[in-house]
């Protein structure tokens, strides 16, 4: 069980010097399943109606990289 390690690919952390953290923009969006009510009343013999796209908050957190 001690294979060698497949080759990396071209990433290295010797090439992102420029910029070592990347930035996340955490921002958040109206649940578009539930449209912010976080329940879903066709769906309420499941789990009471609560929306299992943002699990009954209304809102989406999506975080991308600036
Ligand atoms: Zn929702």
């Amino acid at each position: 069980m001690n294979q060698p390690a497949p080759a990396a690919p071209a990433l290295s952390p010797a090439q992102s010097t420029n910029s070592p953290v990347p930035r996340f923009v955490l921002a958040a969006i109206t649940c578009p399943r539930c449209e912010g009510s976080g329940r879903l009343p066709q769906f309420r013999h499941v789990e009471a109606g609560r929306c299992f796209r943002c699990q009954g908050a209304g809102q989406l957190s999506v975080g991308r990289v600036a």
